[in-house]
């Protein structure tokens, strides 16, 4: 008879977060764009149950996409990372969810070919439920209220009860994003994201006439396609594709329920999604939200605004990447069209001097609203374009890598950024304007910047 091999169970217990050292010294920091809790109460009871619930995500889950970023900042991979700029509640249903899965994947398929290199996919997705705001309160026809910040702070209606902070919210956010997250893995994991589907998808496109003009690049992408079926590569493996959930950690009592000691390396990890951002309004170097995402383990966004310097920069990979890993940092700039060409360079140079390798991605949203004629937040598609071609021709000259593109777009039909081949006009917004934050690309806009940016990647 042979010995039984001996396995041993764990005998530590699993830490506990709210042991772990630091984990709550943002507390004692200046927090801005925070919710003012109405019933503390319901406050208490609902960041407890937080603090029980299973994690979103896993450690494992986040160490992959942290090795796939270290790709993109090394220029071996391309991120393209995408969803509203606010989901809602209501809004997470079966066909938004897979039609939004849908749009990246079509887009992650173009600019595949273009970059001859994995894109990895990401969504603005499973947890992108709470906005900073430039103003605390909004006036409707002499009312005051409380401003929108997102379905895990408070509602969109305009009335005393909706807009008030109800902390029971972030409940319904985890759960959301919970099953919001259990469709995506369905999605990529159960032969949706099949590249010969997705292809298909594509072709549905270029049907539209107004989309011609990307008809040679469509055309290689279909050769690609049928010589690699006729090669018999292993369309099993095309069958199933990563896809990671980002959002801002935006409310920093909701991010630090969510937080677990993983009990693999007994370190610090944000579940509430595997890669998370620092906002513009919220960057600031002794502020409680860098302070807290220093002390986590996930890969860290920090959006950067035509008013960053490079000093703010070098400071921000000082605070949030001391060991210089790669994948850890990623800078997303939203520059503005007119800006970006000026203000790029002396941040990239200046990170670059410095020996940090962080990725580099270009918002070309958040720099470019205006509101319309008729009174609507919206963005033109020629200068969310135009910045996305600056943040190439930047990066080309300095010799450094474009790593990525953040964007806030949607898988169905809505009327929200002007133009694009078929283009949007103000009048369409009356009717097809859904987001209650910023304004969206729409599914068509979507695939067009997706064939821009690989004509750019390709050349
Ligand atoms: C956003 O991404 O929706 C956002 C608020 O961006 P920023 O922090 O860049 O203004
Ligand atoms: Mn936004």
């Amino acid at each position: 008879m042979t010995d039984l091999p001996v396995t041993t169970a764990p005998t530590e217990p699993i830490p506990s977060a709210a042991d772990y050292p630091g984990l709550d010294a943002w507390r004692g920091l200046t927090a801005v764009q925070q919710p003012t809790w109405t019933d503390s109460a319901v406050y208490q009871a609902s960041v407890a149950e937080l603090s029980a619930l299973p994690p979103l995500v896993f450690a494992g889950e986040v160490d992959v996409l942290r090795e796939r970023l270290a790709a993109a900042a090394q220029g071996k991979a391309f991120l393209l990372q995408g969803g509203d700029c606010a989901e809602t509640f209501e809004g997470a249903t079966a066909d938004k969810i897979s039609a939004r899965v849908r749009t990246i994947l079509q887009m992650a398929v173009v600019l595949t070919y273009g970059a001859s290199l994995p894109v990895i996919k990401m969504g603005r997705m499973a947890g992108q439920f709470a906005k900073p705001r430039s103003s605390n309160d909004e006036t409707r026809n002499g009312v005051t209220l409380p401003a929108y910040r997102g379905d895990m702070v408070n509602g969109f209606d305009f009335t005393p009860e909706s807009r008030a902070h109800d902390a029971s919210r972030m409940v319904r956010a985890y759960h959301t994003s919970a099953s919001t997250l259990n469709l995506i893995r369905a999605f990529t994991q159960g032969g949706f994201a099949d590249l010969r589907l997705v292809h298909h998808w594509n072709k549905g496109f270029m049907a539209n006439p107004a989309h011609s003009r990307y008809e040679s690049l469509a055309r290689e992408i279909d050769r690609a396609v049928k010589f690699m079926d006729a090669c018999g590569a292993d369309f099993d493996a095309l069958k199933r594709v990563e896809f990671f959930a980002s959002h801002e950690a935006l409310v920093l009592d909701y991010e630090r329920a969510l937080t677990r000691i993983d009990s693999r390396t007994g370190l610090p990890y944000g579940t509430s999604g595997h890669f998370l951002w620092i906002g513009e309004r919220t960057r600031q170097l002794d502020g409680a939200h860098v302070d807290f995402l220093s002390r986590v383990r996930n890969p860290i966004g920090v959006k950067l605004g035509p008013g960053s310097s490079a000093d703010d920069a070098l400071r921000l990979i000082e605070k949030l990447d001391p060991e210089r890993e790669p994948g850890r940092l990623t800078f997303i700039t939203r520059m503005g069209a007119k800006n970006i060409r000026e203000k790029l360079p002396a941040l990239v140079e200046k990170v670059t001097a410095s020996g940090a390798q962080v990725l580099w991605v270009t918002d070309p949203m958040h720099g470019n609203t205006v509101t319309s004629p008729n009174g609507y937040k919206t963005r033109n598609f020629d200068d969310v374009i135009d910045e996305v071609r600056g943040f190439f021709e930047v990066h080309k000259s300095l010799g450094t890598f474009p790593g990525g593109l953040h964007v806030e777009m949607t898988g169905d039909d809505v009327a929200e950024c002007l133009g694009g081949s078929d283009p949007i006009d103000q009048e369409a917004f009356l009717d097809r304007y859904e987001s209650v934050c910023d304004p969206r690309l729409n599914h068509m806009q979507s695939l067009e910047m997706a064939f821009l940016v690989a004509g750019a990647l390709a050349k």
